[in-house]
């Protein structure tokens, strides 16, 4: 449930009113817009009286949330979610807004030669992110698994020497702890209905990259992004990869429609990865440009310095040369715009 106060209601008036309100049995999740502040009522809301509600004098309007996802959801928080990421070269990166994303680099950390080259290429094209797999969920037990924690310790030379807030997978729990310089924990695929993964990063204040789980439908993934915003966390950017489906002429089919339909539904910033969804390198460039102008907040690409022999995912990893020539043509597309990469 959903109520919108009239504007001008004073704090001291808010709070006495909050407190009336979770008297009832039920989480108020607080949002202030533009003009008015938005009370989004979370929990079992069965009992609650709306029409009582709606003669309140702070109250301008009640609107029941039909959607299973509250936090989430665009009417709890009507404008843009931006998610702000400092690095450690002391500028903010962020995503969300008018604010694209540009996350890049390797699908796995190899060795240290391999992420600093592919790290220095990245930045100096304009990435605003780094990416790297340490623990990497494959699909067979006999492909190379990621350096773990090595892999860890390499990622984090990386953001030193380039300044660029670093993006990684983590797979279960408990690794959560070696975790703590992450800047961005990504949630794979794989593990996007991993309930209990979910609620450990709903206690984490960092911010989530939660990739779509590939047979999953919109509001699974949203509702995936409500399990962890339920334990607090709301600094959550949606990404969609690619779903399975009766074609396989790409690893992947990318649902570009995920994009308009995820911003309507919800706030939070959406992103795609074109490498995952299309797992040809050829044609990455053009679905990045296609998830810009379908609306999306950012672009997560695989790039390798030497995709013939990368350890994983070399098919789909673009060049650092193939990345800067895109690079340019998003700088000109966030322009035209009125958006900043
Ligand atoms: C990745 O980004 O490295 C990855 C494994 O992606 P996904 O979970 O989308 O397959
Ligand atoms: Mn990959």
């Amino acid at each position: 449930m959903i109520v919108v106060l009239k504007p001008g209601a004073k704090k001291k008036e808010v709070l006495k009113f909050t407190v009336f309100l979770e008297q009832q049995g039920v989480k108020v999740h607080y949002s202030q817009g533009a003009s008015r502040i938005v009370l989004g009522l979370v929990g079992d809301t069965q009992g609650i009286n709306a029409e009582a509600l709606g003669a309140h004098h702070l109250v301008e309007k009640v609107v029941r949330v039909q959607e299973p996802y509250k936090r989430a959801n665009r009417l709890f928080h009507p404008e843009d979610t931006r998610i702000d990421v400092p690095g450690p070269d002391g500028v903010i990166r962020s995503i969300g807004g008018v604010s694209l994303g540009i996350i890049a680099g390797p699908c796995s950390v190899e060795n240290r030669e391999q992420i600093l080259r592919v790290a220095g290429a990245v930045k100096k094209a304009g990435a605003g992110f780094l990416r790297g797999g340490a623990f990497k969920p494959r699909t067979s037990p006999y492909s190379f698994q990621g350096l773990g924690c090595e892999g860890l310790d390499l990622l984090l030379a990386a953001k030193k020497e380039t300044g660029l807030p670093i993006v990684t997978e983590v797979m279960g729990n408990h690794q959560l702890e070696v975790f703590e310089d992450v800047d961005v924990i990504q949630v794979g695929t794989r593990n996007m209905q991993n309930f209990t993964l979910l609620k450990e990063l709903g206690r984490s204040r960092k911010p989530i990259l939660l990739k779509r789980g590939y047979a999953c439908t919109l509001t699974e993934l949203l509702m995936a992004a409500e399990y962890i915003m339920a334990g607090g966390n709301d600094r959550i950017i949606l990404c969609e990869r690619g779903i399975r489906t009766f074609d396989n002429f790409t690893r992947n089919t990318l649902d570009l429609s995920a994009i308009p339909a995820l911003k309507k539904q919800s706030h939070l910033p959406v992103i795609v990865d074109p490498s995952h969804a299309t797992g040809l390198a050829w044609m990455v460039p053009s679905m990045a440009k296609a998830a810009l102008a379908a609306g999306a907040d950012g672009v997560i690409l695989e790039v390798h310095n030497d995709p013939e022999n990368a350890l994983c995912d070399g098919e789909q990893s673009i060049t650092p040369e193939t990345f800067t020539l895109l690079m340019d043509s998003l700088k000109k597309y966030a322009a035209l715009e009125g958006r900043s990469i």
